[in-house]
C-alpha cells in the first residue's frame, strides 16, 4: 500500500471516529508528520491530497517549505530561542509553544515578519518528566503572558499522551479536551471563539484523540512508513 491508499484510508476513519463520536468530521485536520522523510515522499503525499504537513526541526521545515511553499506547514517540535524568527517565517501552525520566556520572541519575530503568529500552547497532561509543556495548572498564566502579544495568537492546546496504553491516552486526550473548555470560559467571546484548538493524537492513538474532540491529529508513521501496520498496529 502506498502512501495515497494509507492517506485516503486514515481520513475515512478519521471521519468515522468523528461521526461515532457526535462530531461533524470537518472538525478535524490531518496533519501528515514528514519529519522522517524526503521532498520526493512529500512531492507523492500532496499528489494524493495531502497539505498539512508537520516538521521538528526548522531546517529540515526551511527546506522542505522552500520546495512546497503553498502547502501548510506545522512547526511540532522543541522551540530554541535563536530558532524562533525562523520558525515564524515558515510555519502556519506552532503546535509546541510552552516556555514563557518564547513568548516576546515570538512576538518580536511576528512582528518583523508581517504575521500573526498561530499557536498552541503544549502541554504536559500526564506530567511524565520525560515530556515537555506546561503543567496544566500554568496554562492560565501563559495565556496572561500571551494577552499584550498582538502578533501572538493563542489558538488552543497540545498534548502527547503517554506511549504504550490507549486507555491512559484516551484519559490525556479528556484532560485537555476538559482543560480547553475550561480556559475558553474565562475569555472574553471574540477570544473563546478562536481558542478552539486542540492537536492530540499520533500514529498509535489519533483514534482515542479523535473520541476526545482533537481538531488536529498529527500522524506520521501510519502514513509514511510501509512498515507500520503490519508491525505495531492492530484493532
Ligand atoms: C513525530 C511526531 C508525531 C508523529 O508521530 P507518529 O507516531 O509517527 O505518528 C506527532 N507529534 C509530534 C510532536 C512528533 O514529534
Amino acid at each position: 500500500m502506498g502512501f495515497g491508499e494509507r492517506y485516503h484510508r486514515t481520513l475515512e476513519e478519521v471521519a468515522a471516529c468523528a461521526r461515532k463520536a457526535g462530531r461533524d468530521p470537518r472538525e478535524v485536520r490531518v496533519v501528515a508528520v514528514s519529519k522522517t522523510v524526503g521532498i520526493d515522499e512529500i512531492e507523492t503525499a500532496v499528489a494524493a491530497g495531502a497539505h498539512d504537513f508537520g516538521e521538528n526541526r526548522p531546517d529540515a521545515l526551511a527546506e522542505k517549505r522552500g520546495h512546497l511553499p503553498e502547502q501548510t506547514w506545522h512547526f511540532i517540535g522543541n522551540i530554541q530561542s535563536r530558532r524562533i524568527p525562523d520558525i515564524v517565517r515558515d510555519a502556519a501552525l506552532v503546535h509546541s509553544l510552552y516556555q514563557e520566556r518564547h513568548v516576546h520572541r515570538f512576538e518580536a519575530a511576528a512582528a518583523a515578519a508581517g504575521k500573526v503568529q498561530d499557536v498552541l500552547l503544549e502541554v504536559n497532561v500526564s506530567g511524565e518528566h520525560s515530556k515537555s509543556g506546561l503543567a496544566p495548572a500554568d496554562v492560565a498564566r501563559m495565556l496572561i503572558a500571551c494577552e499584550p502579544c498582538d502578533h501572538v495568537r493563542v489558538r488552543g492546546l497540545m498534548t502527547m499522551a503517554p506511549q504504550g496504553d490507549l486507555a491512559a491516552a484516551r484519559a490525556c486526550f479528556e484532560e485537555l479536551a476538559r482543560l480547553r473548555d475550561e480556559v475558553r470560559r474565562g475569555l472574553e467571546p471574540g477570544r473563546a471563539a478562536l481558542f478552539d484548538e486542540l492537536s492530540m493524537g499520533m500514529s498509535e492513538d489519533w483514534r482515542e484523540g479523535v473520541a476526545a474532540g482533537a481538531t488536529i491529529v498529527r500522524i506520521g508513521r501510519a502514513l509514511f512508513d510501509d512498515a507500520f501496520e503490519n508491525g505495531s498496529h492492530s484493532d
